[in-house]
């Protein structure tokens, strides 16, 4: 059984304060509902914007019945909350995505088990909890990447090896929890869908984005994907509908795939709340991810996204807020003179290198016009093309 929270009428909370509790919050409030975010972070950029913040730790006892006290329902903006604090939460109110959800989301091992159920391919690999396990590795895997199973991100948590030697090591370095060995596997490019289920089972997506990575952190979004075909673009939807499914979904679930050189798709992993790739949606769609997270929660019919623009979104880093060892201002008065962009900055107060700033959407009348732009915006920031 599923509730309804009609618009204007109720409370949603959010476990987590970074940017995307931030949009989550600009998204309900649109919808006239009143907003909590937990979030331990005094100046937490999802707390600046909530009409209540409770600023303590995610496994807070207190916090979390205060929570209950004040939301109707509660979301997550990250996939590392406490299991423990979902579960709490969830005796008294509607939680989305669940904690059942989450946990797989969590671990890279369980995910890979769920994508494999569900008959969707993904790379092949092998569980490392154990010294026993590490000798009797399949060479196939080699050349791979050494993943920890749980808490990694941007890149961080992961490491190549092309030989025994090199595993043992990076197992050593990873202090030995539990990690999984992924083959490396050739790829052409990576895309990533998202899509948005409520708990009367209605599933929309939006259309894919393929996404450039630069260091292990996502640098570049393009939508419609340049290289996609029809056919892998629907077998991808197919296949992140399935996986919601199965899980009786309950929010926005986003899904990374490889296209690899000789054309196979692959399900890379999968983050139970709206994703860095969905950003452009808030701009180029007629709904976006945020948006659809909010209805999903609170029971409101989900309709179909329509892309009404190509686009191309930048993400904004805090290296831009350096030039060599001196800060600066970026200089958005260019960027902003330039036909078709939006800023979006997360209010956070200090940058430092690799820390998620902002992000620039560009649209505009058609995608060879939109390139132009973007790649005009990347020259003014100093950052590379693509
Ligand atoms: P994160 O949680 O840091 O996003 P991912 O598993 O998505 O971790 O890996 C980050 C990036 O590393 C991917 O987007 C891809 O570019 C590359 N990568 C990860 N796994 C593989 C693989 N098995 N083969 C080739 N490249 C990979
Ligand atoms: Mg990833």
């Amino acid at each position: 059984m599923s509730k309804t929270f009609p618009p204007g009428s109720a409370t949603l909370g959010v476990l987590g304060g970074g940017q995307l509790g931030r949009m989550f919050v600009h998204a309900a409030q649109q919808l006239g509902y009143a907003t909590v975010v937990l979030d331990p972070d005094a100046a937490s950029p999802a707390g600046q914007v909530a009409h209540r913040h409770l600023q303590a730790d995610y496994l807070d006892a207190a916090a979390l019945d205060e929570l209950v006290q004040l939301c109707d329902a509660v979301t997550t903006e990250f996939e590392n909350v406490p299991a423990p604090a979902l579960a709490r939460l969830a005796s008294d109110l509607p939680v989305a995505p669940g904690a059942e959800a989450v946990a797989i989301c969590q671990d890279r091992s369980r995910e890979k088990a769920h994508f494999l159920a569900q008959g969707v391919p993904c790379a092949p690999h092998a569980l490392i909890e154990t010294e026993a396990q590490l000798q009797a590795v399949d060479t196939e895997l080699l050349p791979g990447i050494l993943k920890t199973a749980r808490l990694g991100y941007d890149g961080k948590g992961q490491i190549a090896v092309r030989t025994r030697e090199e595993l043992q090591a990076a197992w050593d370095a990873l202090q030995r929890v539990p990690c999984l060995l992924e083959k490396r596997l050739e790829l052409a490019f990576e895309v990533s869908v998202i899509v948005a289920r409520n708990g009367q089972g209605e599933l929309v997506h939006f259309p894919l984005q393929q996404n450039l990575h630069r260091g292990g952190i996502l640098a570049v979004s393009t939508v419609p994907a340049p290289d996609l075909t029809a056919e892998l673009q629907a077998r991808a939807i197919a296949a992140a509908e399935t996986v919601a499914a199965a899980m009786e979904y309950v929010g926005v679930l986003c899904v990374e795939f490889f296209v690899l050189r000789d054309g196979s798709l692959v399900a890379n992993e999968m983050a139970p709340r709206p994703h860095n790739s969905g950003h452009y949606t808030i701009d180029a769609c007629d709904i976006s991810q945020f948006e659809l997270q909010v209805r999903a929660m609170a029971g409101l019919p989900l309709v179909a996204p329509r892309l009404h623009s190509p686009t191309i979104m930048l993400n904004l880093l805090g290296d831009l807020w350096f030039a060599g060892d001196v800060e600066r201002t970026p200089p958005w008065e260019a960027v902003l003179a330039l036909p078709g962009t939006h800023l979006h900055l997360y209010g956070k107060q200090s940058a430092r290198p690799g820390r998620k700033m902002g992000h620039l959407n560009i649209t505009g009348a058609s995608a060879s016009q939109v390139r132009e732009v973007a790649l005009r915006c990347a020259e003014l920031l100093g950052l590379p093309g693509f």
